[in-house]
This record gives C-alpha cells, sequence and structure tokens, in this order.
C-alpha cells in the first residue's frame, strides 16, 4: 500500500510540514526539519533533532522560514521536550547579540543551551542530605561531608566525593549509620522563597534618596539605564538590594551580575543575610547538579534571584525584569573568546529589549558609563560618602628616583617605615602587585642569556613556589636548569624585577615577626581557598598580605589600614586604549581597601612617574578630574566612547602565509571617509600559543555601523583553513 493511500480525503499529500531549528553549533542560522505529523510546535520549543551521525537538542527558531532544501533530504525532529518555550524576547537578544558581534547564532545559543541535561526528565540517581541529628565529634573526612552538606542542597555520591574528597564508600557507610538521608535526586529550584521585606538597615539620607530612585526604576515596565556611582563601603550593594527586593515584590526575576563571581564570598554571605536565602549562582566552578537546578529554575520561573559571571546574561529567564552590573568597569565583563561580547553592554541591550532597568554600579565608573551620563542618557544616583563616616585614605606618592629601594629591593624606605609602624600598631598591611611568581625575567648574568616560551612572544616567569620557570600565557612550564642552556655556565641566573614572591622575602627580611601571606590567583586556587583565605585575613592570622588583583575585589577588613602599591607604573605602559583608566580604576579599588573600618587608611604609591596623570589624579583623589581629562583626549583622537572600533585578530602557524593573506586582505578593505584602517600589524602579542598574530584595527565614527562595513570588505573573503580570522567588535584588550 501507497503512503497516499492512508491520507483521508481532503488532505493534501503530506509534504512535510517543516520548521527551522536552531542548533547549538557554530552555524550562522536555524536549518529545516520536518515536523512528524503527530507533533506540533511553536517558536521557542526545545526539541532534539539528528545533525550528522548523532541527536543534538535544539530550538524551533521559525515555522515560515524557507531552505529550499529538497524535502526528501530532510530530516524528522525527535522529539520535543515537555519544557516551556524559550521566550520571544530572548531568542530575540541572542539575534541581537549575534548580529552584533558578528558571531554564528548557533555559538550564542549554545551559552544559552549551556546544560542541555536540563531538557531532560531527572533521571532517579540518589542524592544525600543530612540527617537531622549529627554527633558532636565526627572523623574529619565524614566532617567535611558535614559541611560540605550543610547547604541543605541534597548531592550525588560522586559529587560529594569529589567535593569533600572522600570515597563514595564513606558516604554510603554514613548513610547507613544514619547521619545521612537519601532522596531522588532533582535539586529543587534555587532561591524560591526570597525574604523581600523592608530591609532592617536605617538608611542615610542620600541612601534613601537613591534606594527610593531606584525601587521606582525596579517597578516601572519601562527600559531605563541608571548609574549608581559612590565610593567603596558607602552601601551601595545595600541600596540596590531595595530595587531586587522591589522587582521580586512585582513577581519578576533578578541578576546580579558580578566580576570573578567565585571570589566573593562575602557578597554572598549578605546576599543571605538581605534576603533570607542564597542566590542561584551561575559561574563556571559552579558543580553540575547546582547548574541544572539553576538553569531549570531560571526557565521555568521558579528562581527569583541569580548571581553570577558575565555568562549568567544568557540564562534563558523566563520573566526577567531587573539587571545589576555590579563593578561596571571591570574588564573581565569582556569575553575574549568565542563569542566575544561585553556582558555590560548586552545588559543594556538585554534590558531595552525586555522594557526593565538596569542598574551599572561602581565606584570608579568607565569612561563610556560617564559619557552617557552626561549625555542624558542614563540616569544618575550618587552615594558621596562612606557609611558611619569612616573617612578615605590619605594617598602619598613616592617618588622612586628620589626615594629609591636599597639594591635588589623593591621597598622603598617610606612605605618600609609604614610597613613597620602599622605592624607595631597591630594592624595589617596589604601590598599590591599586580604579578604573580617570583620575578617576571630569569636572565644568565654571564652571557645575557634570557628564558622566553617556546610558543609565546614572552619571558618565562619563575615560581619559587613551584620550582619552575612558567609562562603565563600559555601555561608552558619547565625547570629552573643548573646551568645556562646557552653558555652552560652554572648558577649564573639572576631574577629580574619583582613577583609577590620575591615582595614577601623582603618583608620577611624586614619584619621577620610578621606572618606573611601571598593572595594571588595561582596560589588560591579554588573558591573554598579564597573564603578559607578572606575569613584568615578577617581572623588577623596575617600581618602583611601581597596580593595580586585579586585582592582589589569588594572585601573589607577592618583592622587593614595601610596599602602599598609596589609598582604603580605597572599597568601604564604598552598601547592600550584603556591604560589609563584602568590602572585607575584597578589602584583606586586597592587604594579602598585601606582604612574601612573604623582606623584611618593610608596608601602609598610607588612611581617614577608621580606628574602622569593617573597618580595626580589618584593622589587628590579627583575622579572627575581625571575622566574629564581622559575624555577630552579620546574625544580629539575619535576613540571610544566618541567613535567606533574594531579589530580583526589574524593567526596561523605558518608566517609566511599569515602575512601573505593579510596583506590581500589589506588591499580589499573597502574605502569610504569616515572609516579607517589601521594595519596589519604585529599584534604586541606576535606569537602566542605557538600561532602568529596579526592584528587590523578599524577605526569609524560614532553613526557608522561597523559590523555593515565589516560584512562588505570580509564575506567574499575565503579564509585559509590553515589561519584564523577573528572580528572583535569594540576591542577591550590589544593584546
Ligand atoms: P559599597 O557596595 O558601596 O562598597 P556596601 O553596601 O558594601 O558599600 O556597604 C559597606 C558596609 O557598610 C557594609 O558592611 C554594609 O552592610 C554597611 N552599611 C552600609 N549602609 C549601612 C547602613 N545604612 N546601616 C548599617 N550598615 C550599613
Ligand atoms: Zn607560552
Amino acid at each position: 500500500m501507497s503512503q497516499s493511500s492512508l491520507l483521508i480525503a481532503g488532505e493534501t499529500p503530506e509534504t512535510g510540514k517543516r520548521a527551522q531549528i536552531l542548533v547549538p553549533y557554530p552555524l550562522s542560522r536555524a536549518y529545516d526539519y520536518l515536523l512528524p505529523h503527530d507533533m506540533s510546535v511553536q517558536p521557542g520549543d526545545y526539541v532534539r533533532v539528528p545533525l550528522g551521525r548523532r541527536d543534538t537538542p535544539g530550538v524551533v527558531w521559525t515555522l515560515d522560514g524557507k531552505d529550499n532544501v529538497d524535502p526528501a533530504k530532510l530530516k524528522n525532529i525527535q522529539q520535543k521536550y515537555a519544557f516551556d518555550p524559550m521566550p520571544q524576547v530572548h531568542r530575540q537578544f541572542l539575534e541581537w547579540v549575534a548580529r552584533y558581534t558578528m558571531s554564528d547564532l548557533g555559538a550564542v545559543l549554545k551559552m544559552s543551551l549551556s546544560v542541555p541535561e536540563a531538557l531532560q526528565p531527572p533521571k532517579t540517581a540518589i542524592a544525600y542530605t543530612l540527617a537531622g541529628k549529627l554527633p558532636e565529634k565526627l572523623p574529619a573526612a565524614r566532617r567535611r561531608i558535614v559541611e560540605l552538606l550543610k547547604d541543605g542542597v541534597p548531592r550525588r555520591a560522586a559529587d560529594i566525593a569529589r567535593e569533600a574528597g572522600c570515597g563514595a564508600a564513606m558516604i554510603r557507610g554514613m548513610a547507613a549509620a544514619g547521619l545521612l538521608e537519601t532522596r531522588a535526586a532533582s535539586s529543587p529550584a534555587p532561591c524560591r522563597d526570597v525574604n523581600v521585606d523592608e530591609t532592617s538597615l536605617s538608611f542615610s539620607k542620600d541612601q534613601q534618596a537613591a534606594a527610593g530612585a531606584l525601587r521606582k526604576l525596579a517597578a516601572a515596565s519601562q527600559f531605563s539605564a541608571v548609574l549608581l556611582d559612590g565610593v567603596t563601603g558607602s552601601g551601595k550593594t545595600e541600596v540596590y538590594f531595595e530595587a531586587v527586593a522591589e522587582a521580586i515584590r512585582h513577581g519578576k526575576q533578578v541578576l546580579i551580575l558580578l566580576p570573578e563571581i567565585s571570589l566573593s564570598a562575602q557578597f554572598l554571605e549578605r546576599f543571605e543575610r538581605r534576603f533570607g536565602v542564597a542566590p542561584a549562582l551561575w559561574h563556571s566552578e559552579v558543580p553540575a547538579a547546582q547548574r541544572r537546578a539553576a538553569w531549570t529554575g531560571v526557565a521555568e520561573g521558579k528562581t527569583k534571584v541569580v548571581v553570577g559571571a558575565r555568562s549568567a546574561l544568557f540564562l534563558p529567564y523566563a520573566d526577567l525584569g531587573l539587571i545589576v552590573v555590579d563593578e561596571e568597569h571591570d574588564a573581565s565583563y569582556k569575553q575574549e573568546e568565542g563569542v566575544m561580547y561585553h556582558a555590560r553592554d548586552m545588559a543594556i541591550v538585554r534590558a531595552r529589549l525586555g522594557g526593565f532597568s538596569v542598574i551599572l554600579v561602581s565606584a570608579t565608573p568607565s569612561l563610556e558609563t560617564m559619557v552617557n551620563v552626561q549625555q542624558g542618557k542614563y540616569h544618575y544616583l550618587s552615594l558621596p560618602s562612606r557609611h558611619a563616616g569612616a573617612t578615605m585614605p590619605d594617598v602619598h606618592v613616592i617618588n622612586l628616583k628620589l626615594a629609591a629601594p636599597g639594591r635588589g629591593q623593591f621597598i622603598s624606605p617610606p612605605l618600609q617605615e609604614a610597613l613597620k609602624q602599622t605592624f607595631a600598631a597591630g594592624e595589617q598591611s596589604i601590598l599590591f602587585l599586580n604579578r604573580r611568581g617570583y620575578a617576571p625575567l630569569t636572565l644568565c648574568r654571564t652571557c645575557g642569556y634570557r628564558f622566553q616560551c617556546p610558543s609565546c612572544s614572552a619571558w618565562l616567569v619563575e615560581h619559587k613556589r613551584f620550582s619552575r620557570l612558567q609562562c603565563h600565557h600559555c601555561g608552558f612550564a619547565q625547570g629552573v636548569p643548573r646551568n645556562c642552556p646557552s653558555c652552560n655556565d652554572e648558577d649564573s641566573f639572576a631574577a629580574c624585577g619583582p613577583g609577590v614572591e620575591r615582595i614577601q622575602e623582603e618583608v620577611s627580611a624586614l619584619l621577620p615577626e610578621a606572618r606573611t601571606f601571598i593572595l594571588a590567583s595561582d596560589v588560591i586556587t579554588s573558591p573554598n581557598m579564597i573564603r578559607a583565605a578572606v575569613r584568615d585575613i578577617e581572623d588577623r592570622k596575617h600581618d602583611v598580605i601581597i596580593g595580586t588583583q585579586i585582592i582589589a575585589k569588594g572585601h573589607h577588613f577592618p583592622a587593614l589600614t595601610l596599602v602599598g602599591v609596589v609598582d604603580a607604573d605597572l599597568g601604564l605602559s604598552g598601547g592600550d586604549l584603556r591604560a589609563g583608566e584602568r590602572t585607575f580604576q584597578l589602584l583606586h579599588q586597592v587604594a579602598g581597601r585601606a582604612g574601612r573600618g573604623e582606623l584611618k587608611g593610608r596608601v602609598y604609591l610607588q612611581t617614577y612617574m608621580p606628574e602622569q596623570n593617573v597618580i595626580k589624579a589618584l593622589a587628590k583623589n579627583n575622579r572627575d578630574e581625571f575622566l574629564a581629562v581622559e575624555a577630552r583626549e579620546r574625544e580629539k583622537a575619535g576613540m571610544p566612547p566618541f567613535g567606533r572600533l574594531a579589530a580583526l585578530i589574524i593567526s596561523g602557524a605558518d608566517e609566511i602565509k599569515l602575512d601573505q593573506f593579510c596583506r590581500a586582505l589589506a588591499q580589499k578593505a573597502p574605502r569610504y571617509d569616515d572609516i579607517r584602517v589601521l594595519g596589519p600589524a604585529p599584534a604586541p602579542m606576535a606569537y602566542l600559543r605557538g600561532r602568529h598574530r596579526r592584528r587590523f584595527l578599524i577605526k569609524a565614527g560614532k553613526s557608522i555601523a561597523v559590523q555593515k562595513y565589516l560584512v562588505e570588505w570580509l564575506s567574499p573573503v575565503k579564509v585559509p583553513s590553515a589561519l584564523q580570522l577573528k572580528v572583535d567588535i569594540d576591542p577591550q584588550s590589544f593584546f
């Protein structure tokens, strides 16, 4: 019997209804699939479709598109998941991001479909939670398990074993002994019952005014952007929490973006204190079971608040109604690989599409944001003073040309003196140096040989702690040889310049009694270690903390009264457009660690360039003047935020082929009055992970759509498969 004879009279032969399905792979658009006759779908539905030899989850993108593919070649949608469709506004957002960043739409979808297993009905695996009563004394391994499960999140045995560092047998043993209870492993949606009562704090007048204005914006269902500007410790967080509460009262979901989220244990404690519940966390270190619960909770609208890193912006919120971008100036909001997007800028886009408010928060706002405020595009709220009258620290500039450190030393006499005084007074100090390891360069005293990375244009950094020379760009590492690889001289190596390890050595020689501690990302590697380190500092177990930029973030240490910046000039060299701005922000933030409690703080900046704009602005604590000067210079140069930039980064292992391609590419660049193409030029990191790198910089007027220009230029170009071409719209880094 032929297929058509089965049809009921009047029905056209099944030419097949089609749907366009977007899959989370680097494809520029959705492709046609056939809809089985017993399935109906709507845009946004999650489905499973065959792709190549396997199946993949995907999203129904459109139902009326045309692909002109022979129906015989089309494949069927395999399954529709029992899940609410991805909201239309979210799909619009993904399209917007793909267009703006010139990325494949499928690659953008991948950021949203980050937990594909969440679409499956939960497997009935067994999870463990704490039983009611626990004995006072437990062996260490069992205690670790108890500590881990105290947060109430049920975990599978494998997750517990990994996180607590124990065997699965011990978990079963504890369950058998009645210390743990079992249940089905699907975790409930996190952060559902949020306490949105009025804050119990009594706000100052400024705080009240700001909170009132923010509440109003959070309650309105229309787009607005607002900058909440205030020195560290002025209560910005407490104030924007009021807007968060208001949005939840209106039944909305809220996203709080934080840079390097995993670092701020203190933030989470405060969140819980205010809202009586932990937020849903979203960052790379969140364990799989919790990710799944968060993704599902967000998509179903049960989870009210997500606190996350930039990728949290791509969760498919059922009903998002407020975004807070804390530390809006932070460079880590820019994703530098894959889809190269700026989370702050995309948060504004998301709020505009969704018709709600976005709150940008900073003590050192970016120039972009300040200009938007001045042009009246953003609202502006400020908290001018520290809470409870804590004063800003005094900033002293140490001119290293006049007060030079001793031979082979890096701490100048005035800073040494301040360290001694602070230690004698029983207070804490931070020495800030944004350089891991012992020394940034090791060379042979006899022949001048320098240790260089074999795959990058970078020196190897000596790490005494690991007894190794390491590349900070690709992870290459080698032992320190006895003899020079070039002249074979023995023990002839000299360390050039300081890293945090070397500063620790110097402090220990200066203050042998002081307890010193290094806080750097290669030593403190997990959120738990950071939490422990922060607690130890709060408990005053360390006297002098030597740290890289991870100490700059939001921590609050009441006994910390001295901040010494070992090399204030470090970030100012190099051709980065925002070098001055970034250095100002970073050093201002580090300085803000001093004297946040009742004790007055002092800050010492060691510099060879006391006349430099950034240093002068820090010394005078005059941020606005600094920004004004910076703005004038950028405007004169037609640089962002007064003009537009885009970058092309082209890389390949074969340098000759790379240069040939780049020259040909340069010739094809269309010419327009308002657009300048600079390059090709070797990138500052001209050799990285075994690939040579060239850059083009496209500079255009503010009103120009650079994307359109790039499409015109690049779409006829075929990039040889041995080369890679990446487009970076609004580049933030120029390496
Ligand atoms: P910021 O975010 O501007 O750095 P925070 O919101 O972190 O400032 O506030 C700094 C400290 O002061 C926090 O410990 C906070 O709980 C406290 N604080 C701020 N405002 C008040 C207030 N009105 N009453 C009591 N404590 C406050
Ligand atoms: Zn390297």
